[in-house]
């Protein structure tokens, strides 16, 4: 193997930047050519292709977002699309990939390289973390840190005002950064995808709550929590308490952005690292991962089906000591 590219697509994630640093760095020390591909599977079909050296990614370890930009794109789902993508790297004399993302760029990665004949190593590349075969994804431990110190900040004008604060944060399909984020910001409630919602439940620890002259009242909502969201919650809290001053905050994409921890950091790095040497050892259709300090490849479809239980010790921890 003479030459790779790497990419990172779908949603972007704080680490992907040392990510994308360490596969160059890696490349070129085992001799390698580097082609970065711009904006995902996009700028894979057409052709926006640029010759990575080690300059082009210094200072860059420390910054969130990917100086590769991401993009979602249709046209790779298509037959034809991939068609495109292949003749793209095949002009260009690539001979492996590395993909940075999440389950649905996986996917794409999976029925492209059963398709063609290029092998695709993956890292995983997403604030969500929910892929099976790692401990931490890409973003994640940034995106738990950032929505914990929004809501430290919430909770202390929470307090001077004794409001009830609904704050919304990210997780279409997956709880874990509101489950963190609450345990970790003491929040008297959290509302998960995962389980279902018991609204008298939350009604009752809010007169609870009330009893106790509690101040501040923190309730986390994942935006993919069946109830529809933090407003929504509000709504039902409001039949219920109609004289309690309520607040709705919605954290939204603060929490994709921003410096990767440390931990992101050197995860990202080693990841990224894995993924050249998996590359060169013939691997392909895997993700790496670490589980328990070991990297491990997981074949992409294995990657995706996530169905990682919420632990209920978790949940039971955010009510016993709120
Ligand atoms: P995140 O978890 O952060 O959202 P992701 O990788 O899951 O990241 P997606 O937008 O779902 O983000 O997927 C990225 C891209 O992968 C899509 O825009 C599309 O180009 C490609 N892709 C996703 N699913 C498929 C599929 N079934 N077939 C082919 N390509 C796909």
């Amino acid at each position: 193997m003479k030459k790779i590219a790497v990419f990172t697509s779908g949603g972007d994630a704080p680490g992907m930047n040392a990510c994308i640093r360490a596969v160059v760095r890696t490349a070129l020390n085992k001799g390698l050519e580097v082609i970065g591909i711009h904006r995902g599977y996009q700028g894979m079909i057409e052709g926006e292709f640029v010759v990575m050296n080690n300059a082009s990614v210094a200072g860059i370890i420390h910054q969130g977002g990917t100086i590769l930009h991401s993009a979602r794109c249709a046209e790779f789902r298509s037959k034809e699309g991939r068609q495109k993508a292949f003749e793209q790297l095949e002009k260009a004399g690539i001979e492996g990939v590395v993909a940075i993302g999440g389950d649905g760029t996986f996917t794409g990665a999976d029925i492209f390289s059963k398709e063609f004949d290029i092998p695709f190593v993956g890292t995983p590349g997403t604030i969500d973390n929910d892929l099976n075969g790692t401990d931490f994804t890409i973003g994640y431990d940034t995106a738990i840190n950032t929505a914990m110190a929004a809501i430290d900040n919430i909770k202390d004008t929470a307090n001077a005002h004794n409001r009830l604060f609904i704050i919304e944060v990210m997780g279409r399909d997956v709880g874990f950064i509101a489950l963190r984020s609450a345990i970790a910001t003491g929040a008297e409630a959290v509302l998960v995808p995962e389980s279902q919602t018991d609204t008298e439940a939350l009604i009752q620890t809010l007169k609870i709550n009330q009893k106790r002259k509690k101040r501040a009242n923190i309730i986390i909502v994942a935006e993919g929590d069946e109830t529809g969201g933090a407003f929504k919650i509000e709504e039902e809290i409001k039949k219920r308490f109609p004289f309690y001053e309520t607040k709705v905050t919605i954290l939204g994409h603060i929490q994709r952005g921003g410096r990767p921890t440390c931990m992101e950091r050197v995860r990202a790095s080693r990841m990224g690292m894995e993924a050249v040497n998996a590359l060169l050892a013939g691997k392909s259709n895997v993700m790496v991962g670490q589980i328990h300090n070991d990297i491990v490849l997981t074949p992409f479809d294995q990657a995706v089906k996530h169905h990682e239980e919420i632990n209920p010790i978790l949940l039971e921890m955010v009510e016993m000591l709120s």
